[in-house]
């Protein structure tokens, strides 16, 4: 399908620094980088740039202060398959294909647990085939199985090196990803280049450097150096039912996960820095963000995959790009990570993927107006997926609750918050406000046979009114974020 170019157009003005007549506009070397930062299971409000007082951030929020960032950028699902693969493919998780969940009812029987995961299908267009079609040299540093090869996210990647561990003790460190990206750019920097960059520190088991655990753990982490939790073994035990949340320990595991997030700061820095000394940082674009949050008892739970509530939804964005974006703007409407690639393809003039359902923030980056629009997430690691919808200051959360009475179907809990009044959804508004209910789920209804439509293949009709509710809400090939005519330029 033809690429989206009429979304370029009013990005001439923007762009015109590599655009103008004269320029070196069709060499290689004038097209500019793009590094994409994930820090795995880093929840937004943790870095000093999201207001935390912790002082656990300063790299990155020194990245803000000359980049923009997004106040309320949402994961699309609470843990790293389908995140990763819609920030990748711009594509909801029931539209990418790639998720699943773990079984493990089974143990109850003395079995071992039941495994459903599915990859990315070859089909699906990442950034990454995107870019590197387009002339950019291609690479990956990565920490996970769910982006090694295996799973399809990587698709794509020139240059992929990707290291996982049986177990999470054993993972490659933040200084290790560092030195690797930086010896791929040093390779690759003759070209433009795309390099994804996954540190997996923040990730259960936490174990920071000692320096970092001295300095950022203390005092209720003052006995035994050596304590950690979150390994598998106790998160199988946990979503089993066997083990048991105790306050001072999730409490002592929170400030070891930010010691963590202080010691990655701090490489991500350094990888920063090697842009500087490379001579590139000033022709590179820099995405940050995260693929899903961590909980510490926030709803009474522990670690991610199991909920959709903010602490595993609500992810950092920021964005860096010299010349190009304004210093220390910031975004204080919704937006989700299947915006990202498109945003990357438009502020490096590549045509958009048919395919990418995000929309590009290029606009609003160049002073445009922001169109929010509903944040669909999707998932569970641990059982049947929940949705959630947040649209506006509304978020609506739907947990399946198994079968019910026969006749009536399949039942659900139903929650509803007001992000503005309550950030942290302690008071659910599903009863009393039964009318912002139904308009939510009216929308969100349509989207979701708008996926389920999709997913089968099946050519999707749905009368004029459904058609316009879907546009309304972005979806349909809606083209809306690009200019009209009459828009300032
Ligand atoms: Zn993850």
């Amino acid at each position: 399908m033809p690429p989206r170019l009429s979304a370029l157009r009013w990005l001439l003005p923007l762009l015109g620094a590599w655009l103008l007549p004269g320029c070196d506009s069709g060499t290689q070397g004038s097209r500019p980088n793009v590094l994409v930062v994930v820090i795995d299971t880093a929840r937004a409000d943790r870095f000093g740039c999201y207001g935390h007082r912790g002082g656990l951030t300063p790299a990155i929020d020194k990245l803000a202060k000359e980049g923009v960032l997004f106040e309320q950028a949402s994961a699309h699902a609470p843990w790293t398959l389908p995140s990763t693969a819609s920030l990748l493919t711009s594509l909801h998780p029931p539209e990418h294909g790639a998720g699943g969940f773990l079984d493990l009812s089974p143990l109850e029987a003395g079995g071992a647990p039941k495994v459903g995961f599915r990859g990315l299908p070859d089909a699906q267009q990442t950034l990454a085939e995107t870019l590197g079609a387009a002339g950019w040299r291609t690479g990956a540093v990565v920490n996970v199985d769910f982006l090694d090869k295996t799973f399809g996210l990587t698709q794509g990647v020139e240059d992929l090196d990707a290291q996982w561990y049986d177990s999470n003790n054993e993972v490659r460190s933040a200084k290790e990803t560092t030195d690797l990206a930086l010896k791929w750019i040093t390779k690759r920097q003759q070209d433009p280049f795309f390099l994804l960059v996954h540190y997996f520190d923040v990730h259960a088991v936490y174990s920071p450097p000692a320096e970092f655990r001295a300095r950022h753990a203390a005092p209720v982490d003052q006995h035994d150096s050596n304590f950690v939790f979150g390994t598998r073994a106790h998160m199988l035990m946990l979503r089993g039912g066997k083990l048991q949340l105790e306050a001072p320990t999730i409490e002592r595991a929170f400030k070891l996960y930010e010691a963590e997030l202080a010691y990655v700061d701090q490489q991500v820095g350094r990888l920063l820095d090697g842009l500087q000394a490379h001579g590139v940082a000033d022709n590179t674009l820099v995405v940050l963000t995260a693929d899903h949050g961590e909980e510490f008892l926030d709803h009474g739970g522990f670690e991610h995959g199991h909920t959709l509530y903010q602490e595993l939804l609500h992810v950092p964005l920021v964005l860096r790009f010299p010349g190009h974006l304004s210093q220390g703007t910031r975004f204080s409407q919704s937006v989700g990570l299947v915006d990202v690639a498109p945003t990357i393809c438009d502020l490096l003039q590549v045509p958009t993927p048919d395919s990418f359902g995000g929309h590009s923030l290029a606009r609003a980056l160049a002073g445009g107006p922001l169109i929010e629009r509903p944040v669909l997430s999707h998932g569970n690691f641990w059982g049947e997926p929940l949705v959630a919808w947040r649209s506006g200051p509304w978020k609506l959360i739907l947990t399946p609750t198994g079968n019910g009475d026969a006749d009536a179907g399949p039942s659900e809990r139903v929650e509803l918050y007001n992000l503005e009044n309550d950030p942290q959804e302690r008071t659910n508004l599903a009863g009393s406000s039964a009318d912002v209910v139904a308009r939510l789920r009216a929308d969100l209804d349509s989207v979701r046979s708008f996926h389920a439509a999709a997913a089968s293949g099946k050519s999707i009709e749905l009368d004029a009114a459904a058609q316009q509710r879907l546009k309304d809400l972005g979806y349909m090939g809606d083209d809306s974020d690009a200019p009209h005519e009459e828009d300032p330029k």
